[in-house]
């Protein structure tokens, strides 16, 4: 039986116009579409202890392995080492130390969690992260902060909200686009940006990593 690709039956005769392959990662949509990816931390950017005693890390992550090796995934992202639940958000500081495989005895002391992220980023050890776009309009938030306070002021209706936890969680919500890759259309300084469909200003979406956990 014959094959159909059959290199055999074609000329070894070099092709008119046909040098050097192109660098066809420069072709590779950018930035990186809301999604899982295995990553390192590859800039440790600060870390400082909070005024409660805990701390706060500021670290970027790049994709490892695969078809967006090298690529950013998030930067300036923080973490902290408080234990969750606090507010709405986790304690991510522990889950990237576990992520990379680190799942022995728990960190101590602010000087342990300090050092096992060190030998995280140092030894490039793969994490998995799960990163989602976001966009906040403030010009939104702001008119639900004035809407609920009835203070007309940007900076007076802040403060007003300040007060009231519950008030400023509907504000936040007013104000936070969470939405996909598909809805930030144009590329503005090579960050996504967001038309707001409520009040049409352009919103600048950030790269957030929402968990993380084994790589894959
Ligand atoms: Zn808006």
């Amino acid at each position: 039986m014959s094959e159909v690709f059959d290199p055999s039956q074609f000329s070894n005769e070099p092709l008119p116009d046909i040098g050097e392959w192109e660098d066809w990662q420069e072709d590779v949509p950018t930035p990186l579409e809301a999604g899982t990816y295995d990553a390192i931390i590859s800039e440790q950017r600060d870390v400082k202890q909070l005024s409660n005693g805990y701390l706060q890390a500021t670290l970027d992550f790049r994709a490892i392995g695969g078809l967006h090796d090298g690529r950013s995934v998030a930067t300036f992202v923080r973490v902290t080492n408080q234990p969750k639940p606090f507010g709405n958000k986790a304690s991510q500081m522990t889950d990237i130390l576990r992520g990379a495989g680190l799942d022995g005895a728990a960190p101590q002391s602010n000087a342990d969690y300090v050092r096992l992220l060190k030998l995280v980023a140092d030894q490039q050890m793969r994490i998995g992260t799960r990163m989602e776009w976001r966009a906040f309009c403030t010009p939104c938030f702001d008119a639900k902060a004035a809407e609920l306070t009835g203070a007309t002021a940007g900076d007076a209706a802040r403060a007003a909200l300040k007060l009231n936890k519950a008030h400023d969680k509907e504000a936040r919500a007013a104000g936070t686009k969470a939405t996909n890759m598909k809805k930030f259309l144009e590329l503005s300084g090579g960050r996504p940006t967001y038309s707001c469909a409520e009040c049409g200003g352009e919103v600048q979406a950030r790269a957030e990593i929402r968990n993380f956990f084994k790589a894959s």
